[in-house]
């Protein structure tokens, strides 16, 4: 495969399961059983074997169900993923509940760990604890909280105990939905939470909106897909649609700029690759992992201020 342009790979396998059991938790939880684990595993490393026999530029994010670096075959296969000389950056949403010491083994230069602190799961001075072992191993990291109100004494705890080089995300709590205005939240925030939020994180106003993106450009299909542990690949993890198979056809026949057809989008993984966002100028090397590193971080005005023009950019009626 020769790919004209770096690609981004979210990798979502049949694994569901997780050791903690966040009451705000989107996904449905259950215990493998052996059979399942072990479909899991064959799916992951059919996935890396693929990866692996690339040539061109790949960047890897695995989003799981559930939490996945608990497991060893998650860590091995990041492990060997970043060792690749084709592979760019790999990234993994996670818990922190695992151990870490696998990652000496790790090119750890290309590894990004996008970590979230779930109170009442885990105390804060253990999930500190994990973060000075990243620290120390010199792993990129960066850190996030839901944003429910009870969350608020613990951001503020957080802020105060990562090292300033640490960024540390909110992600709006979307209860009933968030409406499409800039800092909506359907009331759930005041005024004065909102003032809180933006200044433990000063993207937070991006992860608020509803993005009307029906019509709009998206780099999903063309610079990033999902793929799922059958090796579907769809445009992203929001647009059920399939686009073809990873491991059957060239994968360059099916990456092309498309419109999206969905009405909203409002995650991360998703928004950050709309091109009127620019997101990687924030970002940099770090956007899988939702770590900023790039040239605008130090002054992220100009990129709050594309994300307003967003929503007001014309949209199209209907779906295509
Ligand atoms: S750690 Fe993540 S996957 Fe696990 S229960 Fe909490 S929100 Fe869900
Ligand atoms: S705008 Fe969001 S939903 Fe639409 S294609 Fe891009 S990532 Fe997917």
């Amino acid at each position: 495969m020769a790919l004209a342009a770096p690609l981004s790979i979210l990798y979502r396998g049949p694994l569901s399961s997780c050791n903690y059991a966040c009451p705000y938790c989107p996904f449905a939880k259950h215990t493998e059983s052996p059979a399942q684990h072990q479909h899991d595993a064959q799916a992951l490393t059919r996935f890396t074997d693929w990866v692996a026999a690339q040539t061109s530029a790949l960047s890897v994010l695995f989003t799981p169900w559930g939490e996945a670096l608990v497991r060893p075959r998650y860590q091995q296969a990041i492990s060997r993923l970043s060792q690749l000389a084709h592979l760019e950056q790999v990234a993994i949403q996670t818990n922190l509940s695992g151990r870490l010491a696998w990652l000496q083994d790790a090119d750890r230069s290309k590894v990004g760990l996008w970590a979230t602190f779930h109170p009442g799961e885990v105390s804060l001075e253990r999930f500190l604890g994990r973060c000075s072992e990243l620290d120390a191993l010199g792993v990129r990291y960066s850190v996030g909280v839901v944003g429910r109100k009870s969350h608020f004494a613990a951001l503020a705890e957080l802020r105060s105990a990562l090292p300033a080089h640490v960024y540390l995300w909110v992600n709006a709590f979307k209860v009933g939905g968030l409406g499409t205005g800039p800092g909506a939240g359907s009331g759930y925030y005041t005024a004065a939470d909102l003032a809180f939020l933006n200044a433990i994180d000063p993207l937070f106003e991006i992860n608020t909106r509803r993005y009307p993106v029906r019509g709009q450009r998206c780099g999903a299909g063309e610079s990033a897909i999902s793929v799922d542990g059958d090796g579907t690949v769809r445009r992203c993890h929001f647009l059920q649609r399939p686009l073809g198979n990873l491991y059957s056809g060239p994968l360059e026949a099916l990456l092309q700029p498309r419109p999206c057809t969905r009405a909203f989008c409002e995650c991360h993984i998703g928004y950050v690759h709309l091109p009127q966002l620019q997101s990687a100028e924030v970002y940099g090397a770090g956007l899988l992992a939702r770590i900023p590193e790039g040239p605008q971080w130090a002054d992220p005005a100009a990129y709050l201020e594309r994300a307003r023009q967003l929503m007001s950019a014309p949209q199209a009626s209907a779906a295509g």
